[in-house]
C-alpha cells in the first residue's frame, strides 16, 4: 500500500473483497472532465511565425491526441503568473538557467524575434510585459 498517498483517500476492503483505494472527493470531481494532455518539449522549439514567440506542440486526449501548436503567449496566465502545464514551466526554468550560465551566447527572446538581453531569455520590451510570468517560480 502506498503510504504517501493516504492523504488523497483511504484504503477500503478486507481479505475477502480485496483492498481498493477510495480517493477523497471523487463525487465532487466527477463533473469536471479530466483532460489528458501531452506537451512536447524539443531541443529546438518551434516559433510562432507571426509573433516569433516560442511555441509548444500540445496534444489533447479529447482531440484524439492531435497536435496543436500553441504560442507561449497564449499559454500565459497573466493573472496567476503561471503556465497551465508543468512541462512548459520546466522548459522555461531550463532556458532561464542556461541563459544565466551562458550569458554571452546570443539568443532570441522567447516571446518575439528580437535579441534577448544578456543572461536573460527575454528582450527589454518583453521583460516589461512578461517578465513576471516567465520568471515566476
Ligand atoms: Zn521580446
Amino acid at each position: 500500500m502506498a503510504e504517501t498517498e493516504t492523504h488523497l483517500g483511504e484504503w477500503d476492503g478486507d481479505e475477502f473483497n480485496g483492498w481498493r483505494f477510495i480517493p477523497y472527493g471523487v463525487e465532487e470531481e466527477e463533473d469536471v472532465p479530466h483532460e489528458q494532455v501531452k506537451v512536447w518539449v524539443a531541443r529546438s522549439q518551434p516559433r510562432d511565425k507571426d509573433t516569433g514567440a516560442i511555441a509548444f506542440d500540445i496534444s489533447f486526449e479529447y482531440a484524439q491526441w492531435k497536435d496543436h501548436r500553441v504560442s507561449i503567449l497564449a499559454l500565459m496566465d497573466l493573472e496567476d503568473n503561471s503556465f497551465p502545464y508543468e512541462e512548459v514551466t520546466e522548459a522555461l526554468n531550463d532556458w532561464i538557467e542556461k541563459a544565466k550560465r551562458f550569458p554571452h551566447t546570443r539568443r532570441n527572446c522567447l516571446c518575439c524575434w528580437k535579441r534577448a538581453t544578456k543572461g536573460k531569455v527575454l528582450c527589454q520590451g518583453c521583460h516589461t510585459k512578461f517578465g513576471e510570468v516567465i520568471y515566476a517560480d
